[in-house]
């Protein structure tokens, strides 16, 4: 199987190159070259466990590297998943469903894919013997995750930037506190877009990111979104059979990451009814579901910070499809965006895609009405789900984090605040930044003086 470019104008790559230049050389997202039908393999795949279907499907996309290989890449993936189901789907009613993607080590879902991308990048530097020296921003859940993805391994930095004093402590302690001596949490002096203004720079530098072997940990990378493919079958596969054809599932969206990561199943043939994008006031993706329009406005941040977008970085994969696969096309409805900051599509899939948008006060409310009803305590992302529940569907609605992440927001809501004991354990360690100016000089004299 080889990989294009949403763009069109770079050659085909394998898997494994895909995965180790994240971004196509045209500025494009890679996409595989065909979908695979995957509906006559549904049947056997129902007896497989988490890991051993992630390997199956992978193996689809993965074909450059050997299933052992690749076997082994999984299984140590979740392996800090403690769940034996690793993605366990539990039942609140008759027509509802709870996927949990927060039993991973930084207890958000994003752990699903960045493990399986630390482990993919540690067997590319061992077969290489090339290092890395992994560089992100971020302004909660993904630096921690990448983080994590990357701790301990071998000939690999990991280099996070954060806004100082502007994301929650247990964010900063999970990546300040892990005592690993190839992790560096980088405060910065200013806000997060300074942060990625600065990244953008350093990138800009060619020589410096070639010299330094220096890799983007962002949310765009083709591995990511496959691996989240994954819970979403998983889940599927493990519904009665006269529920399967009925499911929607409803997902708190920010990049659109994670959703369309579904929605490939539903193009590779499994008979998934709809997508519920579910955002907070930043509605970016509502108002394109509505009315087609899809138009970049300003930040607003809200008690669901990870989906605080105006931008939908993953948007782009979707677009691809939007216009069948006419590359040229997808160029100039990009450039159209980035001169404008929007554009009009008439062809979306209103079918299968519906949207809602939920402010603070619905997120609060959404967060009591499920404890009162279910007993059952939801994180400020997973309760924007909450929104529009289509009561002629079942729904699944995925947990993107676990609740104790957002002990505030808890607090206001449910006047209590969920503990974990992973995040206490981290209360009591020392916090390990390095504070930084908002200049791509000081951060490349760091990485100068600490990468590998
Ligand atoms: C990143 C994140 C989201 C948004 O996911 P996308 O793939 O960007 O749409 C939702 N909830 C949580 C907790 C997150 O960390």
């Amino acid at each position: 199987m080889k990989f294009v470019s949403t763009r069109g104008q770079a050659a085909p790559h394998t898997f494994s190159e895909a995965v180790a230049i994240g971004l196509a050389p045209d500025g494009g997202l890679f996409m595989p070259e065909t979908l695979p039908d995957i509906r006559s393999r549904l049947a056997g795949w129902r007896q497989l466990g988490y890991t051993g279907l992630c390997r199956e499907f992978l193996s689809l996309f993965a074909d450059d590297l050997p299933t052992e290989v690749l076997g082994g890449i999984v299984e140590k993936s979740y392996l800090s998943f403690p769940q034996p189901d690793v993605a366990p789907l539990r039942r609140l009613d008759e027509r509802l469903y709870v996927l949990e993607l927060f039993h991973g080590p930084t207890l958000a879902f994003k752990d699903f894919a960045l493990q399986l991308l630390g482990n993919l990048y540690e067997h590319q530097c061992a077969a290489t013997g090339r290092s890395l020296n992994a560089l992100g921003a971020t302004s909660g859940d993904t630096g921690a995750a990448a983080i994590h993805g990357l701790l301990s391994k071998p000939r690999t930095a990991v280099f996070i930037l954060y806004p100082d004093g502007r994301i929650s402590s247990l964010q900063e302690r999970q990546m300040a506190c892990t005592g690993a001596a190839n992790v560096y949490a980088l405060a910065i002096d200013g806000s997060f877009d300074d942060a990625q203004r600065v990244l953008k720079e350093i990138f800009g530098d060619r020589e410096f990111a070639r010299r330094h072997d220096l890799s983007a940990v962002n949310s765009i990378n083709l591995a990511r979104v496959l691996a989240q493919s994954v819970y979403y079958l998983h889940a599927w596969l493990r519904l009665p059979e006269a529920e399967r054809g009925n499911v929607e599932f409803v997902v708190p969206t920010g990049n659109f990451g994670n959703v369309f990561a579904g929605w490939l199943l539903a193009r590779m043939g499994v008979p998934i009814r709809g997508f519920n994008v579910a955002t907070n006031q930043n509605d970016l993706l509502h108002r394109f579901f509505t009315t087609g329009e899809y138009r970049t406005g300003t930040v607003h941040p809200s008690l669901a910070p990870s989906m605080d977008i105006q931008v939908a970085s993953n948007f782009e994969r979707y677009l691809y499809y939007m216009v069948d696969g006419d590359a040229a096309r997808v160029r100039a409805i990009m450039q159209e965006l980035k001169a404008t900051g929007g554009h009009r599509f008439d062809n979306f899939d209103r079918d299968i895609f519906s949207s809602s948008c939920a402010t603070d006060e619905d997120i609060l409310r959404h967060t009591r009405e499920v404890h009162q009803r279910y007993g059952y305590i939801v994180d400020p992302h997973m309760a924007c789900a909450f929104q529009s529940l289509n009561p002629d569907r079942v729904s699944i609605v995925l947990a993107t984090a676990h609740p104790a992440k957002f002990p505030a927001a808890l607090r206001r809501a449910i006047g209590q605040e969920p503990v974990h004991p992973a995040l206490e354990a981290l209360k009591s360690r020392p916090i390990v930044k390095h504070r930084m100016k908002a200049e791509a000089g000081a951060i490349k004299a760091f990485i100068e003086a600490h990468g590998v």
